[in-house]
């Protein structure tokens, strides 16, 4: 992929007034930058986005998507509606989904498989727990995650963004280091190009406690193609210094 994406996850986050702020700013910070920036926002604030980030260069996303297409499936959202407020991206299997939600890998791929129908890019959020990486499971871990999504997903595989997110280093200040988070991302990338004639096309993320200090280097790593970001997403000035360092 050409330049670095640089996704916001607000997570559930927000109101009217501070949305309105934080896009504006990040609006305006992200003129002459050369990388893609995005936020996925809670939906309810989506028409919001929509309204602000028009015509911007911001784009904008759901944090995650129904494995259904319409029916009797109470709160859930599906890929189509989300598609009508000029959502870009959805998130899908962020670890706080597939802890508190008991979303399943076979989930995750479907949801994927949806997203993508309804022409939105899934970024397929895969990371392995602090217990498992202890256990030398990484690896394991991390492959099967993005094999059920390869496996429902066939030749669209190049159109989705994968996030590698190791568990242990959402929200919670302690970062994979450079070496370790290329090392990940060097498996799932030759995993992708076994998979598709394209992977060149799949940006290939890295999340976890991400900031102002510590993207630069991350960012410079050969397989890390741009960052999910949580908790410096809501600070226009920290989102904006990494969008900074990836515009480099
Ligand atoms: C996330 O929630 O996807 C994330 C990476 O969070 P944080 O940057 O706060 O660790």
């Amino acid at each position: 992929m050409s330049g670095k994406l640089i996704v916001g996850n607000w997570k559930m986050n927000g109101s009217l007034s501070a949305n309105q702020d934080l896009v504006r700013a990040v609006i305006a910070g992200l003129s002459g930058t050369s990388c893609k920036a995005a936020v996925c926002v809670p939906a309810i604030y989506l028409p919001q986005l929509q309204q602000l980030a028009g015509g911007s260069p911001l784009l904008w996303g759901a944090q995650d998507v129904s494995t259904h297409d319409q029916g009797a499936y109470t709160g859930e959202l599906s890929a189509a509606m989300l598609r009508e407020f000029g959502v870009r991206f959805a998130i899908v299997g962020h670890s706080e989904r597939r802890q508190y939600h008991g979303e399943t890998d076979a989930v995750v791929a479907t949801k994927a498989q949806r997203a993508l129908a309804a022409g939105i890019t899934p970024i397929v959020c895969v990371g392995e727990t602090l217990a498992e990486r202890e256990a030398g499971q990484t690896e394991e871990v991390v492959k099967r995650q993005l094999a059920a999504v390869i496996h429902t997903n066939g030749h669209c595989i190049s159109e989705i963004v994968v996030a590698y997110e190791p568990v242990w280093a959402i929200g919670t200040g302690k970062t994979a280091s450079p070496e370790q988070a290329q090392q990940v991302h060097a498996l799932l990338r030759a995993q992708l190009k076994a998979a598709t004639a394209h992977p060149e096309r799949i940006a290939l993320l890295y999340g976890g406690s991400m900031n102002a200090a510590n993207a630069a280097s991350l960012l410079s790593q050969n397989d890390i193609d741009g960052g999910l970001i949580g908790g410096a997403s809501l600070k226009s000035a920290d989102f904006l210094s990494i969008v900074a360092a990836a515009s480099h």
